[in-house]
């Protein structure tokens, strides 16, 4: 299998596709457009047939890892199974020939999906409104702490400066704070794993603008004190922030707004199965409770007392637009789509099953890998690689052996509170004998950790590429040709 790029294994003269000759005289180009807008020379594209393309892209794409080739419990993300029915639906002409400049008339369809979808997610998370705007989990956070500033500043509360972040926390979250000027608090969790309360209750003050938490928090692990820690916040004139990337343990049965949350985000490419995509697009709603209405981004998407949806942009107190348009509208559909397959009636199961098989893969595994926070956990559990240590096995290289095995990792030195961490999220699609299957080869990868550590720290063997230089590969990109 070559490694070339297309325009290197360029033939001249070989076609894809062969045309008729045109059999009536051709008009000029610059009939056709304006002549400072044509090109002096051709361009240099590849001349390939069909199946060289083909191939090209078939060989680029085995190379590659997806949830469709195999489990992908990486903790924190939520790759679950993508439903190919929302693959299809989101493909719909109506969805994919619209344009964001059309008149209002036009789209009646669309604008009614991204208000029905807003009204599925105010209803699943206890919010009272809900934007579609931001186009990450990361860029809903930003949204949602810039909602955070802009309510104190409109109450001339300007003293708080400062942001409460847990040590267990996803780094977006200090991230998304301090983009916002914040200053970027730590509180300890306590020896359970939880926000140590009598911590937290020092920190608080009037200049405290917030507290970002995400429950169960990135142990999977629920906060059980949250209800105590919403009114420590609300009486210190701070806003309770919930970050919902991974909302899979609550479906259905608990809701950030009656926890006590005034502002929410979600990542529909975790929670509600839209692809990850390499990178994008994603797509992070937020949702407020009602006296953060006025700082919605513009525009947002309504409903007139005639059943007309309509865009308001009348909002002197919004922090202006996070995205151009409605957010990524065809992610939103995929979402829209699993919603009403799933059915209100169903959400609980989805939570039932993401922390049955949580807890049944932590079960086959501890015997191997111990869990430092051993108690039931919910959709996501933390286990540590540390007694390998003593071998010369560090956990970034039990990850590696996992590759040589044709399966995908589990989240690696994340939360930064435990040494040496392995974060399994399993979710909920996968079976019983994914589960088993994956929990043998951890404990065979545990016994040649023991017997022949090399095989561990040589790995991977059998993938593309071996160990990469992760720190150079990001400080020294080579993007061109
Ligand atoms: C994934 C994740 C985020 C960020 O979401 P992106 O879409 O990757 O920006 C934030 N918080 C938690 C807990 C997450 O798991």
């Amino acid at each position: 299998m070559s490694d070339k790029l297309l325009i290197e294994k360029t033939v001249p003269g070989r076609e894809g596709c062969s045309l008729p000759e045109i059999d009536c005289p051709a008009p000029p180009l610059d009939m056709l457009f304006p002549s400072s807008l044509l090109r002096e020379k051709s361009p240099s594209l590849p001349e390939m047939s069909e199946s060289d393309v083909v191939r090209h892209f078939y060989n680029l794409a085995k190379k590659n890892y997806s949830i469709d080739e195999g489990m992908y419990p990486l903790g924190s993300c939520t790759m679950k199974y993508n439903p190919k029915v929302n693959e299809e639906l989101s493909k719909l002409d109506g969805f994919t020939h619209i344009h964001p400049y059309q008149s209002i008339d036009s789209v009646q369809g669309a604008l009614e999906l991204i208000y029905e979808l807003q009204h599925f997610l105010e209803e699943i998370s206890g919010m009272d409104k809900i934007t579609l705007q931001p186009a990450a989990g990361a860029h809903g956070e930003f949204t949602g702490v810039a909602i955070i500033r802009a309510y104190h500043e409109d109450r001339k509360d300007k003293k708080r400066t400062k942001m409460i972040v847990p040590d267990s926390a996803h780094g977006t979250n200090p991230a998304s704070s301090a983009m916002n000027g914040f200053e970027v608090v730590e509180v300890k969790s306590d020896s359970d794993g939880l926000v140590d309360i009598e911590a937290l209750k020092g920190l608080l003050g009037a200049d405290v603008a917030g507290i970002m938490l995400t429950n169960p928090n990135t142990l999977g692990l629920f906060e059980k004190n949250i209800v105590r820690i919403a009114k420590l916040a609300h009486d210190a004139g701070a806003l309770l922030y919930y970050d919902g990337a991974n909302m899979n343990a609550i479906l259905g049965y608990t809701r950030p707004g009656d926890m006590g949350f005034d502002i929410v985000h979600f990542n529909l490419h975790k929670t509600f199965s839209t692809p990850h995509g390499t990178g994008g697009p994603g797509s992070g709603p937020i949702g407020v409770k009602r006296d953060l209405i006025p700082f919605l981004p513009v525009p947002t998407v309504e409903r007139s007392a005639e059943g007309k949806y309509f865009l308001n942009y009348d909002k002197p107190k919004s922090i202006g637009r996070v995205r151009s348009f409605y957010g990524n509208f065809i992610v939103l559909v995929k979402a829209y789509a699993y919603l009403l397959s799933v059915g209100k009636d169903n959400l609980k199961k989805i939570s039932q099953m993401a922390v049955l098989n949580a807890n049944y893969l932590m079960s086959l595994i501890k015997e191997h890998y111990r869990i430092p926070y051993d108690t039931i956990c919910k959709h996501e559990f933390v286990a540590t690689g540390k007694e390998y240590k003593k071998y010369g096995v560090k956990t970034l290289d039990i990850a590696k052996r996992l590759l040589d095995y044709g399966i995908h990792p589990p989240t690696i030195y994340f939360p930064l509170i435990v040494s040496e961490a392995l974060m399994f999220e399993p979710t909920e699609t996968e079976s019983k004998e994914s589960l088993e299957e994956y929990a043998n080869i951890l404990k065979r990868i545990a016994e040649e950790a023991k017997r022949k550590p090399e095989l561990l720290k040589n790995a991977p063997s059998k993938t593309p590429v071996r160990r990469l230089n992760e720190v150079k590969a990001v400080r020294d990109m080579k993007l061109r040709w």
